[in-house]
Order: structure tokens, then sequence, then C-alpha cells
């Protein structure tokens, strides 16, 4: 049973939901440019890149290629830059970067303590992040509040971050549920990550992400041998956890 048949179950509200983010991408398109929406090549992601060819909006797409992602991310990244109306820019590490901290660490750093994977992190994904943004007056990602108690409260549009970097945060899919996103994929016929299938709820890099079972939390696959509090790559931490994690 695939994750189609799993999960796509509309909420009684979808309609509507789906009406305020198409209004909310319209607008941000119009009003916060230059932006740019985040892909991890995730469910909720392909659903915002499907809506923004749709709606035929100026809004390039970027996808951190950190150079350990799984060949079927690296697949269906291919397939979604021949697809695309909306540019796919991809983003990589520094490679001398990459090659100094695994001669000096490892290619398993990231197991041995939170500081190396939070290391590599900030190699292979903050980085390069920071370089996709340069110059952006807002991005938008998938966030979705049900995904994790750290994003209970992730508003539609978000400004905590403006004071630090000048930036705006969009989530189109806030409100969204885990059933809506496979709605929305099924009744499309959106392409989709076939990790999602083997069990895979949230796509990462390959040594930092495994499959699920029945009844684990949405984010359990990610980072599983970390506390949950440290369960952020720092694309999205609030500085309020920065400094505790
Ligand atoms: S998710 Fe894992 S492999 Fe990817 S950058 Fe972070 S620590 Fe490195």
């Amino acid at each position: 049973m695939g994750a189609i048949d799993l999960h796509a179950r509309a909420s009684a509200d979808f309609e509507a939901k789906l009406a305020e983010t198409q209004r909310l991408l319209v607008r941000a398109a119009a009003e916060f440019t230059p932006l740019k929406q985040a892909s991890s090549l995730g469910a909720e992601d392909v659903v915002i890149t499907h809506l923004i060819n749709l709606l035929a909006l100026d809004i390039p797409v970027f996808v951190l290629e950190t150079g350990a992602l799984h060949p079927q991310t690296l697949a269906l990244l291919e397939r979604t830059q021949a697809s695309s109306r909306a540019p796919v820019e991809v983003y990589r590490p520094a490679p001398e970067a990459v090659v100094q901290f695994v001669a000096r660490e490892g290619q398993d750093a990231m197991y041995r303590s939170i500081a190396l994977r939070k290391a590599c992190c900030g190699i292979r994904k903050l980085e390069p992040l920071e370089r996709a943004l340069a110059g952006q007056k807002a991005w938008i990602t998938g966030l979705r509040r049900e995904q994790s108690s750290a994003r209970a409260e992730v508003p539609l549009v978000d400004h905590e971050d403006v004071a630090k970097n000048g930036r705006i945060k969009i989530n189109p899919l806030a409100n969204w549920t885990w059933g809506d996103v496979w709605h929305y994929i099924q009744a499309n016929g959106v392409d989709y990550n076939p990790l999602h299938d083997a069990f895979f709820p949230s796509i990462g890099c390959a040594p930092c992400t495994r499959a699920i079972s029945l009844g684990e939390d949405f984010r359990a696959g990610r980072w599983w041998w970390e506390d949950e509090a440290a369960k952020e790559c720092g694309l999205h931490v609030k500085d309020t956890e920065k400094t505790t994690a």
C-alpha cells in the first residue's frame, strides 16, 4: 500500500484551506519579492511547487543538494528541473569544506555527537541556505503545525526573523494536515518522492533519515538517535531554541 492509499484524506474544510493557500501565494508573489521556495522535495514541497506552477507565479524554487541525498530524491530533483515552469535552482556545499570535515571527523561523524551533527548540517545545509537566500525579502517553506511540537504554532506569515536577517518566512501549508497534502497529490497527479511509499514521511539526507513504523511520531525518522528537542537542522530553529539545543 502506497502513501496515497495510506494518507490521502481531505479535511472537511480542505477547499477553504486550499483557497487560502492560493491567495497567500499570489499575494506573496506580488508583495514580498524577491522570494523563493525552499524545497526538500518532500510531499509538502512538491505540493507548493505544483501550486506555484499552476498559478504561473514567478517564484523560483531552490533545493539544497547536500551531497548526501537518497538516489530517489536526486532522481525527483532531475524530473522536477525538467518539468517545472518555475526555475529550479540547486545549491551545493563548498566542496573543500565537505572534504576537510569528512577527512577530519569521518563519514559517520553525525552519529557521534550533536555538535558534530550540527557542524555537518552547517556545512552541507546552512551555508548553502544563506547563499540561496542572499538578497531575498522572503522565502516559502513547507512547514506545517502538525509536523512536530516545535512547529505547533507555525504562522502562515512569520515575521520573527525580519529584525535578524530582514526575511519573512511564508508557510502556506501551515494549516494543512498530512491527509490534505496527500489528497492534493492524489487529486492533481503530483510527482512525489517514492521514499514516501517506503514509510519515510520526512525527506532528508540519507544518513540521517529512516523509515518509521505505524504509530511513530511524524519526525521520528529524522536524527532518531538524538533527543526530540535537538531535532532541527538549523533551517527553522528559533533563537530561543538555538541556545538550549
Ligand atoms: S542531515 Fe545529516 S548528512 Fe545531512 S547535513 Fe545534517 S548531519 Fe549532515
